[in-house]
């Protein structure tokens, strides 16, 4: 190492390593190693080769453009040493860039990233929460000169970029002493992408900082828009436009090696399954009869009562099993719920704490962000690449493989395509200013909104009480108006439950939950965190942990995943069955195929939940009752005692509309039997009565009716079939 701390020599470089370097060169040139114009030069790999050449690894990360000249360079030589060479080869062989893999001890956070760090090699972990189209780059600039006769067997100069920010040299033609010109036919370009990538909060110091984030140049880019990544790239200095000309500078990076990164859930479970009293821990809660309750009352320990709502919410942090369609695109495994609540009931409370419960969650409200900042915005915004359209992902997107929890959730109309799509097939379609892409939102959406009238109302429509059109309220799987029913005994514990928690406020205690002891096992908010990982993943299936505890990415069709046993599809079955009997032939439909679906989804999650192999009875079970009580408090219609799904996402209730086709016969009667062929209020109240139509039903329908342009009101008071 003490050879090279000074300066970068690239004959000593090349005396010491070129034959071990052309010789992995060539060994993975062999295996066909340029992809998409780039070579992977993998430091951790040519070690296992050559463990003598550790030096290496130090000159890489503090000279990475230097070395990566030499490489290049070795590289052309490796190639033309196997496949010969021509000037067509030449030419093809000055695109491929070298891109350094897997460098040793140059791991940084990017909070962490500073002016030490210029010009050198780092690799960190971050989100990306901006992205340009795709440009191209001039990388290697041909120069020629005009004024002397083209000479083919001289050499043009070319002028290799690795910094944007300094000026590209003009250089001077040796003959005729003239400023050459740039000969852009010639010149050779690369795809280059703009990101901001942003520092995530599971690595940050304090998660409470606002986060940093640093730009960064990507070479060879395909195009990538979301996620999160790992880089490896070299830290740049850019020149800012600073009034005072002081010599100031803004650090960015300039990388052609980024990887998506595995979920966050796959690392977690790697660091969980590498604790083998934590798995035990785990697998003996796993046991515990009553786990699901127990653990879903823990989680949401704020809010008092609404215990079916609670163990929802808890199973959808587990999710359902993972399925595949025969062409290997994911099926949904996530529930969406939505909370319709009267005030006073905390759903804010609620939502930041899933948010704040996993990295990949996130907390949006819809009164601050737009239909864009939930899905992705695409906006034409200055960069250092051009004026150009610009991709931010959205919170759908940021939440992928987590929960997307949107507080006072309305939608307008130009955004409902995009959280359709989301919420159904769990992709996010942009199509605008020339870019086409598809950005990945697998994550369940935890929403929640008042009613309009300011509490929930049971004998009207979910749809008439939120500003949420059918075909939105359609994609959640469970809907739970949270009443606030004024009871004693609930009032008194709550009364109690909030002056503890402003206890516990005062003594800044109030983001770390009391722990809860278990049979003896202790389960604070990490145990529950990885219990929750630990279910979602199945790492309880045996089968599973070589796969999670492989360095290479997990094919997520190998993971196993709890089986639906035959008892269990009986009773779903069974109560499917049921439910859509009970509308009967001339009946609304009361359960759609949809909510078997959610059925069979929320039965799996159950499963996970207590660590199970396999989905029983019990699951079904808890499945149907958490269903039930959601068609109880939406779908129930009070009048007829029957379920009617249409009553929940939109279209009126069935006993409600014979009853509106019943006003609009009684106005055509009072309308032909009338001299001025008008039919009264009053009439209409006292006809209907006779049908047990209350005088409110009347108005409201009359009103409904108009709406709907049934009837119209020439003179006040005073009706007429339209
Ligand atoms: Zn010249």
């Amino acid at each position: 190492m003490e050879t090279f701390t000074e300066e970068y020599d690239e004959q000593e470089f090349l005396d010491k390593y070129e034959d071990k370097i052309k010789l992995y060169m060539k060994h993975k040139l062999s295996e066909g190693a340029i992809k998409n114009n780039t070579f992977e030069f993998d430091i951790k790999e040519f070690l296992r080769y050559f463990p003598d050449a550790g030096d290496i690894n130090y000159i890489v990360i503090n000279y990475p453009l230097k070395v990566e000249n030499t490489l290049s360079y070795l590289f052309k030589e490796a190639y033309k040493e196997i496949y010969g060479h021509d000037i067509d080869t030449e030419k093809e062989l000055e695109k491929v860039q070298i891109s350094i893999k897997n460098p040793i001890g140059c791991e940084k956070k990017i909070e962490d990233i500073s002016a030490f760090d210029i010009n050198k090699l780092v690799t960190f972990e971050g989100e990306i929460i901006s992205a340009t189209k795709v440009r191209a780059l001039l990388k290697k600039a041909y120069f020629v000169c005009k004024k002397c006769p083209p000479d083919p067997d001289k050499k043009p100069v070319v002028y290799t970029i690795s910094n944007y920010f300094e000026e590209i040299p003009r250089p001077i033609c040796k003959r005729c002493k003239e400023e050459m010109v740039l000969d852009k036919d010639s010149s050779i370009y690369v795809n280059i992408q703009e990101l901001e990538i942003q520092q995530p909060i599971d690595l940050m110091k304090n998660p409470e900082d606002p986060p940093k984030s640093i730009k960064v140049f990507l070479e060879n880019s395909r195009g990538i828009y979301s996620g999160r990544v790992k880089v490896v790239g070299t830290v740049l200095r850019k020149n800012t436009r600073s009034k005072a000309r002081l010599p100031i500078f803004e650090i960015c990076v300039r990388s052609n090696s980024i990887s998506p990164i595995e979920s966050y859930q796959r690392i977690e479970v790697r660091d969980i399954l590498k604790d083998p009293e934590l798995i035990e821990t785990l697998n003996e809660l796993g046991k515990k009869k009553n786990i699901v309750d127990l653990l879903s009352n823990y989680l949401l320990s704020q809010i008092k009562g609404y215990e079916i709502v609670k163990k929802a919410i808890f199973l959808q942090q587990i999710k359902g099993c993972m399925k595949f369609l025969p062409d290997g695109t994911p099926l949904r495994r996530d529930s969406h719920i939505l909370l319709i609540t009267d005030p006073g009931i905390g759903k804010s409370t609620m939502l930041r704490r899933i948010a704040r419960l996993l990295p990949q969650n996130s907390y949006a409200s819809v009164t601050t962000a737009t239909g864009g900042g939930l899905t992705a915005t695409v906006i034409r915004e200055s960069t250092d690449i051009g004026d150009g359209w610009v991709v931010k992902p959205g919170v759908f997107v940021k939440s992928n493989e987590g929960t997307a929890c949107i507080d006072e959730l309305t939608v307008d109309k130009e955004v409902m395509k995009y959280i359709l799509e989301a919420m159904e097939s769990q992709t996010i379609h942009i199509n605008k200013g020339g870019l086409n892409v598809k950005l990945p939102a697998r994550c369940a959406v935890l929403a929640a909104c008042n009613p309009k009238r300011g509490r929930f109302d049971p004998h009207l429509g979910v749809v008439e009480q939120i500003d949420i059109p059918p075909p939105l309220l359609s994609r959640f799987d469970l809907i739970f108006p949270l009443r606030d029913i004024p009871d004693r005994r609930r009032d008194e514990e709550i009364a109690e439950h909030i002056l503890d928690v402003h206890v516990e406020t005062a003594t800044k205690k109030y983001s770390i939950l009391k722990p809860l002891e278990i049979d003896g096992i202790v389960v604070d908010e990490n145990i529950l965190k990885s219990y929750i990982i630990y279910a979602r993943t199945c790492a309880y299936f045996e089968e599973n942990l070589a796969l999670f505890l492989e360095e290479e990415e997990i094919d997520e069709r190998e993971i196993k995943n709890p089986y639906l046993t035959q008892s269990a599809k009986k009773i779903i079955k069974d109560f499917y069955l049921e439910m859509r009997k009970l509308g009967g032939e001339d009946s609304p439909i009361p359960v759609t195929a949809r909510q078997l679906e959610a059925i069979i989804r929320i039965s799996e999650m159950h499963a996970k939940a207590r660590l199970s192999r396999k989905v029983e009875e019990k699951d079904a079970k808890a499945a149907i009752e958490i269903i039930k009580e959601c068609l109880n408090q939406v779908a129930y219609d009070p009048e007829t005692g029957k379920y009617d799904i249409d009553k929940a996402i939109g279209q009126l209730p069935k006993s409600k509309y014979d009853k509106m086709k019943k006003i609009r016969e009684i106005i055509e009667e009072i309308c032909a039997l009338s001299k001025d062929g008008l039919a009264s209020e009053e009439e209409i109240i006292e006809r209907a009565a006779e049908f047990g139509i209350s005088e409110r039903e009347v108005e409201e329908l009359l009103k409904r009716l108009e709406n709907d342009v049934e009837i119209y009101s020439p003179r006040f008071g005073y009706y007429k079939v339209a």
